[in-house]
């Protein structure tokens, strides 16, 4: 059992925020994210890409967003479950609130802050029916160990960054050998990467088929079979350790939705007159997960949302402490 002041579930930019105003407040949090990495929508859809309303960057890459507010929250050491979905909630008989994930493990706190965003990213599957059978053993939606391909034979199918950005990650580490499959000749990937991928398949590094998708599969002799058909219907059969569909992420509220809050429109209903607190005492939501009169989806909301609910954390788990607020540059922070 994890214990710890404020489980946050969610490591987007809004959750690892909170870890460093809970920080000043001397509350220790502890991170449940889906994503095998922290940064949410930052570092999943678009890493790449500049924002431009972040007070005090003109322009920063979301990916180094990200970097910076995990160095930021590193004096406070938080701690994190990665790769894993918050499944269910309940209380425990001394009125704590315990989270368990998918994967079992369990997180006990007297304050729960949901900075879900847009909720957990589910895999775009292909339209297989039989794909459970092989799933986790043979084929794998979201790489969260990369040495766990370590001289295995992989089939990677896909066209945009992730798919790309894998397939020569394995051609160069780990994988015995690396096909992609892609069911047009146009990649939506940056640049750079399809023309390594391209300078990889001529010196055969990588095999890449083009305009051919995987239709059927099944497994012989410890491997997947799978049948790949291509634009001109002519079919092959392709025999791999693992498969790699790397279609996108769709994210769904998942399974916060019937944890009793009150849900408008696909987000969590707070009181923004006070604290963000939710309709169950002691679990707030913050940054795009909630919704309240004027909401903008914007992360410097969610970063002012995180400031104001910890305040109210803090009351609630030291009912007792009067805190006044002190400026940062007078307290200081240890380690900067
Ligand atoms: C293309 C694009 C460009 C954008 N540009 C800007 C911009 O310029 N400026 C700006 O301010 N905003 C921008 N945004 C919006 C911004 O990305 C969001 O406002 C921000 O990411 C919200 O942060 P968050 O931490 O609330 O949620 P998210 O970033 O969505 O993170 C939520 C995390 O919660 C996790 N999660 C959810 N449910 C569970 C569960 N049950 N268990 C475990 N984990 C869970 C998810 O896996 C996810 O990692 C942009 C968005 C997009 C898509």
């Amino acid at each position: 059992m994890i214990k710890t002041d404020i489980i946050i579930i969610g490591a987007g930019p809004v959750g690892l925020f909170t870890v460093f105003e809970a920080g000043l407040l001397k509350l220790k949090c502890h991170l449940i994210d889906a994503l095998p990495i922290p940064g949410g929508q930052c570092a999943e859809i678009y890493p790449k890409k500049p924002i431009y309303d972040i007070p005090g960057y003109p322009s920063i890459q979301a990916a180094e967003l990200i970097d910076k507010l995990m160095l930021q929250i590193k004096p406070f050491s938080p701690g994190f479950t990665l790769g894993e979905t918050a499944e269910t909630l309940e209380k425990s008989s001394e009125g704590q609130f315990i989270v368990k994930t998918t994967q079992g493990t369990s997180h006990m706190a007297p304050v729960v802050a949901i900075a879900g965003g847009l909720g957990v990213f589910t895999p775009r599957k292909p339209p297989i029916d039989n794909l459970s059978e092989f799933e986790d053993q043979h084929i794998h939606y979201i790489i969260k160990e990369p040495s766990f391909f370590t001289n295995k034979n992989i089939v990677i199918s896909g066209g945009g960054d992730s798919a790309l950005d894998w397939a020569l990650f394995f051609a160069e580490n780990f994988a015995s050998s690396v096909k992609l499959i892609h069911r047009s000749d146009n990649f939506r990937a940056h640049n750079d990467s399809v023309q390594k991928a391209l300078d990889y398949s001529k010196k055969g590094k990588i095999e890449i088929i083009l305009n051919a998708e995987v239709n059927n599969i099944d497994k012989k002799s410890g491997l997947l079979v799978m049948g790949v058909k291509s634009k001109n219907n002519t079919t092959k059969v392709i025999k791999c350790d693992h498969w790699l569909p790397l279609f996108g992420l769709s994210p769904k509220i998942g399974p916060i939705g019937s944890w009793g809050l009150e849900i408008e429109k696909n987000a969590i209903k707070v009181n923004n007159a006070t604290d963000y607190s939710t309709n169950v005492n002691g679990i707030y939501a913050i940054g795009d997960v909630n919704t309240y009169p004027g909401k903008l989806k914007l992360i410097l909301c969610g970063f002012h949302e995180a400031a104001i609910m910890v305040q109210s954390a803090f009351k609630r788990i030291h009912p007792n402490k009067n805190n006044v607020l002190k400026y940062t540059t007078v307290t200081g922070i240890k380690g900067f």
